[in-house]
């Protein structure tokens, strides 16, 4: 089992740093929350630490207090945003188990009774209805 380095170009990094846009919902000193552009479902977001490491694997566990406190204000606020029945928080770890993007990051997902997920990394969502879902939710993180 070879241990792989963090790799500084990978996608999150640069949407970190503001060389990709992405439609942010939150920012603080320790955490970023923006829309996943192939969402599972409406309202999937990522829920990203800034400091850098590959996944929980490798993470600092200081990391763990500040990044969950925002994954629970985020599935709050994408509850209310769509009147969801339930919220989804999934984490994946190396390639094997479904991780695609190599900077740690939790996925916050609406669900609705009786709907199934999308495909892991689907179709590309228009950004117009990324702006709109945006919106909804950080009109319910001020609420
Ligand atoms: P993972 O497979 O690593 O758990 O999740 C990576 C997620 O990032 C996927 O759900 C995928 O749709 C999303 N994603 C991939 N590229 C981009 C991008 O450029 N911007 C945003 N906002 N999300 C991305």
């Amino acid at each position: 089992m070879a241990e792989t380095a963090y790799d500084t170009d990978n996608i999150f990094a640069k949407i970190l740093r503001g060389e990709i846009p992405s439609h942010r919902i939150y920012e603080d000193e320790a955490v970023v929350a923006f829309m996943d552009v192939m969402p599972q479902g409406p309202g999937h977001t990522l829920v990203v630490p800034k400091v850098p490491s590959r996944n929980l694997l490798d993470a600092d566990p200081v990391t763990f207090g500040p990044l969950f406190t925002v994954v629970q204000k985020v599935a709050v606020a994408v509850r209310r945003a769509f009147n969801a029945d339930g919220v989804t928080v999934m984490q994946f770890n190396e390639p094997a188990s479904g991780q695609t993007v190599y900077h740690l990051h939790v996925h916050v997902i609406p669900r609705f009774d009786g709907i199934a997920l999308k495909p892991h990394t689907g179709a590309m969502e228009k950004p117009e209805v990324l702006a709109e879902n945006a919106g909804r939710i950080r009109a319910a993180l001020a609420s």
